[in-house]
């Protein structure tokens, strides 16, 4: 770039040369523990207003042996640059497919798995071929998987994305968008969309119940959602005064701390013992 000297130099200070040293050794790491199936999934549980455990969401999760554990929101950006959330994104379909289907067959016929796409995955061709295989693999019926897809990946390339939506929704999956709000989607789009599900983000739920304003926008998503025949899903739920007025405003389904945070697998095994299912 034709910048001018000052900010020229400003590119290569030192910060910024650490800074880059410590995203590729992020970047190897995380190639490395791909490699060794050092990832793993945790689970959350989403409940539908009646307090029945209906699903659950399922979360990566990176155990660093140096680092500790790393966050999604660190690691996903580095795997989509890197082109590491390819065989990455693989890997938790069928892993999650996998649990669930488990979970399934010991008690919990109607168990649902959401997983989370990135942009990167929706712009591959051959995803629902990829989704269609690790169904096969897993044995899971396609109605019991939810794909979540973020309101900005949709709008990204919304032609493309409609062509793949159909394909997915042609094999029997469940569509979500996730954090519903935040993005800049076209209303006419989303009517379009074969959805079947809006996860109100958790920024409008922060407000709930003092805030005018987040209640007038959940108020105005739960009618328009009703007039879509969509499902709404409320998460990042805290409070018990929230989980109250998103159900008296129309929620149908909640998720969050106050219901359950994400866990290991065998601790999703104890919840289900507990729990009822339908
Ligand atoms: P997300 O899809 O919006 O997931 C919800 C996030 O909110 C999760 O953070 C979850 O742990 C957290 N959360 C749930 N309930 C509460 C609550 O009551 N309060 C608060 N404060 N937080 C709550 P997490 O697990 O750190 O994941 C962050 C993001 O990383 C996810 O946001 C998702 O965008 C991405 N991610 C996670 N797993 C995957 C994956 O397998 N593939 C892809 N592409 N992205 C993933
Ligand atoms: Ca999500
Ligand atoms: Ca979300
Ligand atoms: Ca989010």
């Amino acid at each position: 770039a034709k910048a001018s000297g000052r900010s020229t130099y400003c590119f290569f200070s030192p910060e910024m040369d650490r800074q880059a040293h410590a995203r590729l050794r992020l970047e190897n790491d995380l190639r490395h523990a791909i490699d060794r199936s050092e990832l793993c999934l945790h689970y959350q549980p989403q409940f539908d207003a009646r307090g029945r455990l209906v699903g659950v969401e399922a979360l990566l999760r990176w155990p660093h042996p140096q680092r500790g554990m790393i966050s999604p929101a660190e690691f996903i950006p580095i795997a989509e640059e890197s082109g590491l959330i390819h065989p990455l994104g693989d890997w938790v379909l069928g892993e999650a497919c996998r649990q669930v289907r488990q979970w399934q067959r010991q008690g919990h016929p109607e168990m649902r798995v959401a997983v989370n796409l990135s942009v990167r995955q929706l712009q591959r061709r051959g995803l629902d071929q990829t989704v269609r295989s690790e169904l096969r693999r897993s044995g899971l019926e396609a109605a019991y998987l939810e794909l979540e897809i973020t309101e900005s990946s949709m709008m990204e390339d919304p032609a493309g994305t409609m062509t793949l939506l159909h394909a997915l929704r042609g094999i029997g999956v469940q569509l979500s968008v996730d954090d519903f709000g935040t993005g800049y989607s076209s209303l006419a789009y989303l009517k379009r969309f074969p959805l079947q599900r809006l996860k109100i983000d958790r920024s409008f739920v922060d407000g709930i119940p003092d805030d005018g304003d987040d209640i007038a926008i959940v108020e105005a998503i739960v009618a328009m959602a009703r007039k879509m025949n969509l499902r709404i899903v409320a998460e990042g739920v805290e409070t018990g005064a929230q989980h109250e007025m998103l159900t008296r405003l129309g929620c149908d389904e909640m998720q969050g701390y106050l219901l359950g945070r994400p866990m290991a697998a065998a601790d999703m095994d104890a919840l289900l013992a507990r729990c009822r299912t339908h």
